[in-house]
């Protein structure tokens, strides 16, 4: 069962594919690590790792795994690194113009977040349902976008929340149309899928096999959980936790709002069917 269209505007997500070659090591500087997390030491936001070297790579890129760095090869900025780099500050970094250092990281953590949206909404357009909604996906695509190619002082003040009710209202439209056309389907596997309430709790539960089809997963926590061989077509999957969760040979081709960092953090395998634009992560 394929929710999505055939064609879709590939160039939409170009933009949301990260280039750290042409970031200033950003998310090296800007977020914080810490041994309690599983991290080999602690590390403060606003700090430049010391593995990042003089042309802003990380000098243990091909080890970070075995050295216990697994956070740093999960993670996704969805391309806000080269945005805030190249457009906002047209090539400046934090070392060029290091008296803006606190400002940029600042601006790349909403940034973060506007590309993200914008993840979402493209994700959304995949979807034969979105049809009747399409024209204002396009529109909030266009306005995030927008947003991401503001001045810095312009983005410092933007109310993120306030945007993100208007992009999540149009998410809830979609999850109501991709319901509707799962339930339309009419086949014996949409009849039978288990119905779940929102935000529940599924750590290290056994859910392989499971008809998770059109299941509300959004938020939910995931962890080390058991979705072998499960069926999760239009299950929406918005800020769900899957840390380590089993999704070996699952069908995640049509389920929604699955991001790249997520499926970084999960296990799984060859058979695992994923959405067209994410990357099976080689450790897989
Ligand atoms: S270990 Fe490498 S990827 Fe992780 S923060 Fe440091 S420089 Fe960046």
């Amino acid at each position: 069962m394929n929710l999505r269209v055939e064609e879709y505007d590939k160039q939409l997500f170009n933009d949301l594919k990260i280039d750290c070659m042409k970031c200033a090591g950003l998310c090296c500087v800007a977020l914080y690590f810490a041994a309690s997390d599983g991290f080999p030491m602690d590390k403060n936001s606003g700090v430049p790792c010391k593995f990042l070297d003089e042309g802003f790579m990380c000098n243990q890129h091909s080890a970070l795994r075995s050295k216990g760095y697994k956070g740093c090869t999960t993670y996704e900025c969805l391309g806000a690194g080269q945005k805030v780099t190249q457009v906002i500050y047209k090539g400046e970094n934090w070392q060029s113009a290091s008296q803006k250092k606190k400002e940029m990281i600042e601006v790349f953590i909403k940034v973060k977040k506007l590309q993200e949206m914008k993840w979402y909404l493209t994700d959304a357009l995949t979807f034969s349902a979105a049809e009747p909604i399409k024209i204002e996906l396009v529109n909030m695509i266009e306005e995030t976008e927008g947003l991401t190619q503001s001045a810095p002082e312009e983005i410092l003040k933007l109310d993120i929340e306030k945007h993100r009710n208007k992009v999540n209202r149009l998410l809830k439209e979609l999850c109501y149309l991709v319901e509707l056309s799962v339930i339309n389907l009419k086949v014996a596997k949409a009849k039978d899928r288990k119905k779940f309430v929102p935000g529940h709790f599924f750590m290290g539960k056994n859910l392989s096999n499971t008809n998770l089809i059109g299941a509300d997963l959004a938020g939910a926590i995931l962890i080390g959980a058991n979705l072998k061989n499960a069926d999760l077509t239009g299950a929406n999957l918005i800020g769900a936790d899957l840390r380590d969760a089993n999704l070996r040979d699952a069908n995640l081709s049509s389920c929604l709002f699955l991001t790249q960092a997520q499926i970084n953090t999960a296990q799984g395998s060859e058979k695992t069917r994923l959405p067209k634009e994410l990357v099976r992560p080689m450790w897989w």
